[in-house]
């Protein structure tokens, strides 16, 4: 029996379409926290939580706004990941911009330190 994951939006009842099901599988193996990743072709917006910012949350194109908004009401304030601005990429392995982000801004301390 293969295991299924069904990726829904928080703000809806919208699930994946295939091909956009897929790159959201591959999102959830990255091995990362705290940042936003692009799903194409569904348009789709992953945010990799972990640590202070909980589990992972997924948006479908008409609600990728409210999850930015969201994050930001609900985590705003304990770190400035979700802060980030788009372009997000859409695979955060070749996203060298993303990784020199991260260790900007962990050179900056302020985490539990
Ligand atoms: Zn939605």
């Amino acid at each position: 029996m293969t295991v299924h994951f069904i990726f829904r939006c928080e703000f809806c009842d919208a699930q994946s379409d295939p091909m956009t099901q897929i790159n959201l599988q591959k999102a959830m193996r990255e091995r990362t926290w705290g940042a936003y990743q692009n799903a194409l072709p569904g348009n789709w917006l992953v945010f990799h939580g972990g640590g202070l910012y909980g589990r992972a949350r997924y948006a479908c194109a008409d609600h990728r706004g409210d999850l930015v908004a969201y994050l930001r009401e609900h985590y705003g304030t304990i770190g400035f990941h979700v802060w980030k601005r788009p372009p997000y990429p859409s695979s955060l392995a070749h996203a060298d911009t993303d990784h020199a982000w991260i260790a900007a801004t962990r050179r900056q301390g302020g985490w539990g330190s």
